[in-house]
């Protein structure tokens, strides 16, 4: 993804100057090079040293993400991601006036799988995916075509689209304010307009241990929002928010770490499997919605509804 404007040493988010006394950490695996962790001494956004365009190349335009071909997993994991986009598409929903010619707009939309569910309800769905596999898949699956890279894209529309997603995707960006900034264009105005952010949650040292925090700093993230530092680059780019909270897997507390790692133990296998049911036989249910509190765990992400 494009790092425009960006200058490391700046909080990409309200632009104070960092210095080492502001390093909390070193992520040394995912990157080519390893990165320093930075937290803003303003508005307490960690984000790390600027990827190269090589770095970022291999993970978004390379398969790099397909980490496991095992069958089962292959099912649990397709299952899981359509329980997740099913209750994505019913919290937002519930945002929408009308539902007749909308225009939504998916920026990195993986395979179409969310705006599939939107199509299926005979909205206009557009996307933009990096990944061409994933691209030629929402093609052949949904009968989705979609763009490669909505910041290169000169014939982009201004004020067409009533609907913007962005999906765990903000954090990957290395200068989020200028993403959002671009998207206010595109977005249509008005009663039916609005953006959905979801982000995964980071927590802080007060709350979580170095270990676990860097747990969180180890992933593809550039920048690690919580919901404070989240809603002022939202308001910062004169998006309104309507609605935000948490959403998070439906499943006991333990078992969120394992799941976030990748990692199952024998006593997390019973509550496991049952959880695989629900993914199976009651998506809607495996995923839940609730207030924000200052209770930590794993797999916690913060959902944003805004208007303009
Ligand atoms: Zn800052």
């Amino acid at each position: 993804m494009n790092n425009i404007n960006l200058n490391k040493n700046i909080c990409p988010l309200c632009d104070t100057e960092v210095n080492e006394n502001n390093k909390v950490d070193i992520v040394e695996n995912i990157w080519k090079n390893y990165k320093n962790v930075y937290e803003c001494p303003n508005c307490k956004l960690y984000f790390i040293d600027e990827p190269s365009q090589e770095e970022l190349d291999f993970l978004y335009k390379s398969d790099f993400y397909i980490r496991n071909n095992n069958p089962l997993y292959k099912f649990i994991d397709n299952r899981m991601k359509y329980a997740r986009a099913l209750n994505r598409f019913n919290y937002i929903k519930k945002f929408i006036k009308k539902s007749d010619n909308l225009n939504v707009l998916e920026i990195g939309a993986s395979n179409g799988l969310l705006l599939s569910l939107f199509k299926k309800e005979n909205f206009n769905v557009f996307g933009y995916e990096l990944n061409e596999n994933a691209r030629k898949t929402a093609n052949k699956k949904y009968g989705i075509n979609m763009k490669e890279d909505f910041l290169q894209d000169k014939d982009i529309n201004k004020d067409k689209y009533d609907i913007i997603i962005m999906s765990h995707i903000l954090e990957h960006f290395t200068n989020p304010k200028y993403i959002l900034n671009n998207i206010h264009k595109f977005i249509r105005g008005g009663i039916n307009s609005i953006l959905f952010i979801e982000i995964p949650y980071t927590p802080n040292y007060k709350i979580a241990s170095k270990e676990d925090m860097k747990i969180f700093f180890e992933t593809e993230h550039t920048v690690h929002f919580n919901e404070k530092n989240i809603s002022a680059l939202i308001e910062k780019c004169n998006f309104k928010i309507l609605d935000i909270c948490y959403s998070e897997y439906n499943i006991m507390d333990s078992l969120k770490k394992n799941i976030w790692l990748g990692k199952l133990d024998f006593k997390s296998l019973v509550p496991f499997l049952y959880y695989i049911s629900k993914i199976c036989f009651n998506p809607n249910n495996s995923f839940i919605d609730y207030k924000i509190s200052d209770k930590f765990n794993f797999g916690k992400n913060i959902r944003i509804i805004a208007g303009n």
